[in-house]
């Protein structure tokens, strides 16, 4: 029997639909939820996830501001534009895309913008405050991977989950959410001994690695959830050019009980959390204005 897949264009659209009532709502009262966004140098793959935010927000209502800077802009310059924007109560939300050039010091950069205002959920002062459970913006990838267990209803509570990958943006953040909803979670890196021992005794399993289709069938408990944040872009084969994920979908399939697609699984959810974690800003403001 092949794998449910939960499919996140089909989840997004949903509570896409959802967002764009309450930004509506917002926008009538006087507050139309805003997301800046700042982009520095030339990634294609940066500019890209840059064009699929602002498009998000504009089919939410929701108001978006790019700024673009050449790659050897001046960090001065980046900050200066970052104090501008926390200042502006029109604006409910700042992004910094990642990676920064190797000249800027990314940590100064994401400490720069107001807690009130980081929607992506990486100033440490969130980070903290999520790990309090405390009210945070959380980082939007494990929060899209949160709504998308909680579209099949699983049960997380007593859940052997395990986490491959440590980052700050994704494994960190997503083994705190599951351990706060009560699984029992293990995180693996490149340092984990013995991998697949860990990986074949996952209720979910969440693959963060950044490596094409490492996770093979072989690798995931039979029923298993398969979580595949992992976005590549295969550079040779007869799939060259073409996104995969960090799991090998074909083989993963036919032995997980469901199981996220790349494209059109965690990356569409990334984005409607980032509108989310925008529109309960602008909610926060409305509120105190
Ligand atoms: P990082 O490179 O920051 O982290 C990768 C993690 O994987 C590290 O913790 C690393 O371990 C671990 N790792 C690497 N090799 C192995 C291995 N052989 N065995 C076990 N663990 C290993 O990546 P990110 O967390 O930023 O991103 C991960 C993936 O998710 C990428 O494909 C990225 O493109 C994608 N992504 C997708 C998003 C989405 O919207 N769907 C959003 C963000 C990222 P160590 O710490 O020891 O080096």
């Amino acid at each position: 029997m092949t794998a449910r897949i939960i499919d996140g264009n089909a989840l997004s659209a949903k509570l896409r639909g959802e967002l764009a009532a309450k930004a509506a709502e917002l926008t009538a009262r006087g507050t139309q939820p805003c997301l800046a966004v700042i982009l520095v140098g030339g990634d294609p793959a940066s500019a890209v996830y840059v064009r699929n935010k602002v498009a998000g927000c504009e089919k939410a209502g929701i108001k978006s501001l790019k700024f673009e800077y050449a790659q050897d802009a001046s960090p001065a310059d980046v900050l200066g534009r970052i104090a501008e924007l926390n200042a502006d109560p029109s604006v409910h939300g700042i992004l910094v895309q990642l990676p920064l050039p190797k000249h800027f010091d990314e940590k100064a950069v994401l400490e720069a913008i107001s807690v009130e205002k980081d929607v992506d959920g990486f100033h440490a002062e969130n980070v903290g405050r999520l790990s309090q459970g405390q009210e945070a913006f959380v980082p939007c990838t494990p929060n899209g991977v949160m709504e998308m267990l909680k579209s099949i209803e699983a049960p997380l509570r007593g859940a052997e989950a395990v986490v491959i990958g440590r980052s700050n943006i994704v494994g960190k953040p997503m083994a705190m959410l599951l351990t706060a909803a009560g699984a029992t979670v293990t995180v693996c890196h490149s340092g984990t001994r013995d991998l697949n021992f860990h990986t074949r005794r996952a209720d979910i399993l969440v693959a963060a690695i950044g490596k094409p289709k490492f996770v093979t069938g072989d690798m995931v408990r039979p029923g298993a959830i398969v979580i595949d944040v992992g976005i590549n872009r295969l550079s040779s084969g007869p799939d060259a050019g073409k996104l995969c994920g960090d799991v090998d979908f074909e083989s993963a399939k036919e032995v997980a009980g469901a199981i996220t697609p790349v494209p059109g699984g965690v990356g569409p959810m990334t984005i409607t959390m980032l509108l989310a974690n925008t529109v309960e800003s602008a909610t926060r403001a409305a509120r105190k204005a």
